[in-house]
């Protein structure tokens, strides 16, 4: 039986709120009560069966990268893993070609020569291996041939999905946000460049079905965090959105949410790799083909096709922070108002913490609020 009143209420059973809930439970004997709003585990890591039996993701494709040993071993806990190198094409020109751009993305647009020449150039200039970002190859391009290389990609490959995934082009944007996507000075083709690539192997639910099973953590889904009498718990770490915890009370930071389109296909049909990239044509902005992700080969297989557009909150899910420089000072501003409740309530996570966190980064968020502002309350308390 668990306790009616317990040490946490943990909001948002994403990777945030599941992994301090563990550590909490596990390391130092806390009892947790963790909700979520919606119906299952996982935030938007969440996977299921389609009507045809295939592994997909309800929120977008979600592919594991990190370069973090510790992250890693954390999560091995919970699963095992199939190994996955992620490749994306991008239809630019015509074709379809590597992105990260790279210099076979170069070699199939441009005539041979020129490929050859820009290649040297980029090798002569950040070495070869080096991942340089788009807009350091714009700010730096001091020669004609760097300079059409680095306008050309901005052009093809930046500026219209920019535009579609966040309703502005990259100059509104912080420049971390296209420094995700480098440009590639190799003939690797893999999207990301982390130690570690998997997805597990019997996919997120049941990764996040192992993490919580722990004889002190209550999960309760369909449950606002507004459901919860205060008086139920200690404390709190909330994983929502910042800004709907003070009732947007400063003003709506902006999310982009999406809308996905799932279909099932003969596999025929299906694309050469996971995601292929859709920069300049339609509204979409790819379209992920999950027998990638999953390794399952039958005769059909699941696409899912994302469509960007603006947050209404209470309409949409908030699936992005918007890194720019108003956001940011938006968020510091919310931030502020959350010391206020420093003690008592912590807030953490992707929407929380208003950055765009991969999965890795949220675990590694939880795991360092656990160890460096939690941990030395815990040991006060019992002391
Ligand atoms: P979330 O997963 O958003 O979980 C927060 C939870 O809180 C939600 O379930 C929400 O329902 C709940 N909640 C919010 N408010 C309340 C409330 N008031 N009461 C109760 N519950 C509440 N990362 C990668 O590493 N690799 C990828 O390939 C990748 N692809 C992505 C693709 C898409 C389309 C998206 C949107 C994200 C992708 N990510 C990827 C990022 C990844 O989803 C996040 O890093 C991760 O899910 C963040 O975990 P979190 O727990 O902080 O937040
Ligand atoms: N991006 C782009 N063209 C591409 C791929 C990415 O312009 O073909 C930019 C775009 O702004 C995108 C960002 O780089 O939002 C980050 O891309 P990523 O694939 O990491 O996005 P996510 O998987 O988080 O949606």
């Amino acid at each position: 039986m668990m306790p009616q009143r317990y040490d946490w209420l943990i909001v948002g059973a994403g990777f945030t709120g599941a992994t301090a809930s563990r550590r909490l439970a596990e390391d130092f004997g806390q009892t947790v009560l963790l909700i979520d709003r919606r119906g299952h585990l996982g935030g938007n890591a969440w996977d299921r069966r389609d009507e045809g039996g295939h592994l997909v993701h309800a929120y977008g494709p979600h592919i594991f990268h990190t370069n973090s040993a510790r992250i890693f071993t954390f999560l091995s806990r919970f699963t095992e893993w199939r190994p996955y190198f992620h490749r994306v094409l991008a239809h630019v020109d015509g074709r379809l070609v590597p992105v990260p751009f790279n210099l076979d993305s170069m070699a199939a647009l441009f005539p041979a020569r020129m490929a050859e020449r820009l290649s040297e150039k980029l090798i002569q200039r950040y070495g070869f291996g080096a991942r340089p970002s788009i807009d350091t190859l714009r700010h730096e391009a001091d020669d004609a041939d760097l300079k059409f290389l680095a306008d050309y990609v901005h052009d093809r490959v930046f500026v219209n999905y920019t535009t579609k995934q966040w309703g502005v082009g990259p100059d509104a944007l912080d420049a971390s946000v296209t420094a995700r996507v480098p440009v590639v000075v190799s003939r690797d083709d893999r999207y990301f460049a982390d130690r570690y690539q998997a997805m597990p192997r019997d996919g997120y639910a049941a990764l996040f079905q192992r993490m919580v099973d722990h004889p002190n953590i209550h999960v309760s889904l369909q449950t606002e965090h507004t459901d919860v009498e205060a008086a139920r718990f200690e404390r709190m770490i909330y994983c929502g959105p910042l800004d709907e915890y003070f009732g947007a009370s400063a003003g709506a930071l902006p999310y982009r949410s999406l809308r996905f389109e799932h279909q099932v296909v003969e596999a025929a049909d299906g694309q050469p790799v996971g995601t292929v990239n859709y920069p300049n044509e339609f509204d979409f902005t790819r379209i992920t083909d999950f027998r990638h992700l999953s390794g399952e080969r039958g005769t059909t297989t699941a696409l899912l096709t994302e469509y960007s557009m603006a947050h209404q909150p209470g309409v949409t899910e908030p699936y992005y922070p918007v890194p720019s420089p108003d956001s940011r000072a938006l968020a510091a501003t919310y931030r502020q108002m959350a010391q206020a409740l420093a003690g008592r309530v912590w807030f953490a996570g992707r929407l929380a913490d208003y950055r765009y966190y991969n999965m890795d980064q949220a675990v590694g968020r939880a795991l360092s609020l656990v160890d460096k502002e939690l941990a030395p309350a815990l040991e006060r308390t019992a002391a």
